[in-house]
């Protein structure tokens, strides 16, 4: 499946041929709200891409503790024994607002870390940021403008916008996700079992995403009423 996909070359859409002729950016994507249906869109549009993966795998260890590993594998059982399968979650980003988050199971360890991937390109969404701590208030854009919550599953995941040099207060795999994004100074708060680590990525995600849903204020003009 994927060799024939593959044998049919880059352009397969139109906004893939807008793209390889080099008419839109990836905002004017984003701003129109058309659909990425081709990974080749997001590499050609963001060559800077950075890749890093969630370890949402993992082994029992020798002395307590357990080994990380990039994929889970479950088992599932059938008359002739266990049949394995693996998932993996991979994240995409510039480090300039921009991020994607894919998940993606498959026979093979390689096969559900390609496919993750392609899912991850898919799924590029433009990241809000800003400066919204109060403490610094610099305008800069190391932060996040606004306090934002993302759930996923049971666990929440609140994000707090903090002053410059703070760094990334979140756990591992968080940080992989706020550093890909271009969030260099957050406060995270999590509610609920954060040991699971798709779920917990996952809200983070949707915390980010739900940025983009809410208005800015500092884009509202003020009125003046007073005079
Ligand atoms: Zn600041």
């Amino acid at each position: 499946m994927n060799e024939s996909r593959h044998g049919k070359g880059f352009p397969r859409t139109k906004l893939g041929r807008q793209v390889s002729e080099g008419a839109v950016s990836i905002d004017d994507i984003f701003k129109s709200g058309k659909k990425i249906k081709e990974s080749e869109i997001v590499a050609r549009l963001i060559p800077n891409l950075q890749t890093d993966i969630i370890l949402v795998g993992g082994s029992p260890g020798k002395g307590g503790g357990s080994r990380r590993t990039p994929t889970r594998r479950t088992a599932r059982m059938h008359r002739s024994g266990r049949r394995y399968r693996a998932s993996a979650m991979v994240l995409v980003g510039d480090g300039e607002g921009h991020l994607g988050i894919g998940k993606a199971a498959s026979k093979e360890n390689k096969l559900a870390m390609d496919k993750a991937l392609e899912q991850a390109k898919l799924s590029i969404i433009p990241i809000k940021r800003g400066c919204g701590s109060w403490e610094c208030s610099c305008g800069g854009d190391h932060s996040i403008p606004v306090e934002t919550q993302g759930k996923s599953g049971s666990v929440r995941v609140i994000l707090i916008p903090a002053p410059k040099g703070i760094g990334l207060c979140a756990n591992d795999e968080a940080k992989k996700l706020l550093r890909l994004a271009g969030i260099r100074d957050v406060w995270t708060k999590c509610f609920g079992q954060s040991r699971s680590r798709i779920n917990y990525t996952t809200a983070v995600f949707d915390a980010l995403r739900k940025m983009n849903q809410m208005k800015e204020r500092a884009e509202e003009k003020p009125k003046d009423d007073d005079l």
